[in-house]
């Protein structure tokens, strides 16, 4: 098996790169939407052959075993591709690791490799109608019966979950303890009986997630993952190095990109206060880029990331509306019609990226809890 630490960054990154440009399929360049299961299995399949299906797993779990720079050149050219997240993410960036660190063996055995063979999809089943930002409050509840759990509740924004074989879920398995005590992670089968979907539209009309609705559903007690209640602990663990993906800046490039194309294919240039705007916008864009590299050494380094990394998540998603918004006035009334429109000699899709940037403020913690983490652990200021 290939030891790609061995190879420089640039030299690996080079090797990532020419296999990306020679297989990646064209149709789901840069899709203005999600990608869905059946969009990408063939891809993820071509990359699971090639070994290269779990780029942040170690080696003898049938990852890449990359270190931290490597990891981020991975994630980084696949970025240039495939925008947004593919709904095979969930298995291989969140529960593929904390499987390695907390299961058990047969857990390990029955799940690593379903999931490298692309026969298991998970989806993520933590957010609740009232329990988001303050997840501790979840009320969706797992009763032990027997060597059985029994849930009884809801879960919602699941994405992608009319597409995923499998569940991670976090459940309230006691009920008397302190709020983030008494919740536990359990794998569940979504062809349970007692599971039933409700898809929800997003504005752009996919129906990127779910509702997920809980009547009596069993799953076996040994696909507990950890010890009973200490579901929260695991949770939490999975938010370590992932954070800094977050404040990736390549959604923020492919939108500048489309700005100038919309402002070069309508003369807007010649106008002061667009080119004014397009340069405040471009230098945001390179702020980032630099902070982001800030963050990047420390991961190569192989520290941790402090909490001060939030700033980043806001940087790279609040620039990535303000240059979305842009378009959608430089494009006058084009900018109102989705899909492609014609622009002079071009056609562009001016309204995907806005609607695509919209939610960017809210997943993966809301920008305004990000805030929160900053003005708390990293200024020092009173909760
Ligand atoms: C595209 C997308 C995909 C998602 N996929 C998944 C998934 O696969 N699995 C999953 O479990 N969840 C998923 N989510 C849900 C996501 O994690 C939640 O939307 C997020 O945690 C916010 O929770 P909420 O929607 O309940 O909003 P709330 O927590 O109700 O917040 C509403 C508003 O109040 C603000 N607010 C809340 N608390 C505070 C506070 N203490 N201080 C200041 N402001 C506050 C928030 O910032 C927000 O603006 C997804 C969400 C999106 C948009």
């Amino acid at each position: 098996m290939k030891d790609w630490n061995a190879l420089s960054d640039e030299n690996f990154r080079q090797q990532i790169r020419s296999f990306f440009e020679a297989h990646f399929p064209k149709h789901l360049t840069h899709l203005s939407r999600y990608p869905r299961w059946a969009d990408v299995k063939e891809w993820y399949l071509k990359l699971s052959a090639q070994g290269w299906a779990a780029p942040n797993w170690p080696k003898e779990h049938g990852g890449m075993g990359l270190d931290g720079g490597k990891l981020l050149a991975f994630v980084e050219e696949q970025e240039r591709w495939l925008m947004g997240r593919a709904p095979y993410e969930p298995g291989i960036m969140m529960l593929g690791p904390l499987l390695i660190q907390f299961g058990t063996e047969q857990q390990k055995r029955t799940f690593l490799p379903a999931i490298l063979a692309g026969e298991h999809v998970w989806c993520q089943g933590y957010s609740e109608p009232n329990a988001g930002s303050d997840l501790a409050n979840l009320k969706t509840e797992a009763v032990l019966e027997g060597d059985e759990y029994v849930i009884n509740g809801s879960k919602i924004w699941t994405s992608f979950a009319q597409d995923a074989t499998h569940m991670f879920i976090l459940v309230r398995t006691e009920k008397s303890a302190k709020k983030q005590e008494g919740i536990s992670f359990l794998l569940l089968d979504m062809k349970s009986p007692g599971i039933t979907l409700r898809p929800i539209r997003n504005i752009l009309g996919y129906e990127n997630f779910c509702q997920v609705f809980f009547d009596n559903v069993r799953a076996p007690a040994r696909w507990l993952v950890g010890k009973p209640n200490q579901g929260w602990t695991i949770a939490k663990a999975m938010l370590g190095f992932e954070r800094i993906f977050l404040g990736s800046p390549k959604h923020p490039q492919f939108a500048l990109r489309r700005l100038e194309a919309v402002g070069r294919a309508l003369g807007r240039f010649k106008d002061p206060v667009f080119a004014d705007r397009f340069a405040q916008l471009r230098m945001d864009v390179a702020d980032l880029v630099s902070t982001y590299a800030r963050y990047a050494d420390i991961v190569k380094r192989g520290e941790l990331l402090g909490p001060d990394v939030s700033l980043l998540k806001l940087w790279a998603t609040e620039t990535f509306q303000r240059i979305t918004e842009a378009t959608l006035e430089a494009a006058d009334d084009a900018g109102g019609l989705a899909g492609e429109v014609s622009l002079g000699d071009a056609a562009l899709d001016v309204s995907s990226p806005f609607y695509t940037a919209r939610p960017a403020t809210i997943y993966g913690g809301s920008n305004e809890i990000q805030r929160n983490i900053l003005a708390k652990n990293v200024l020092g200021l009173p909760g």
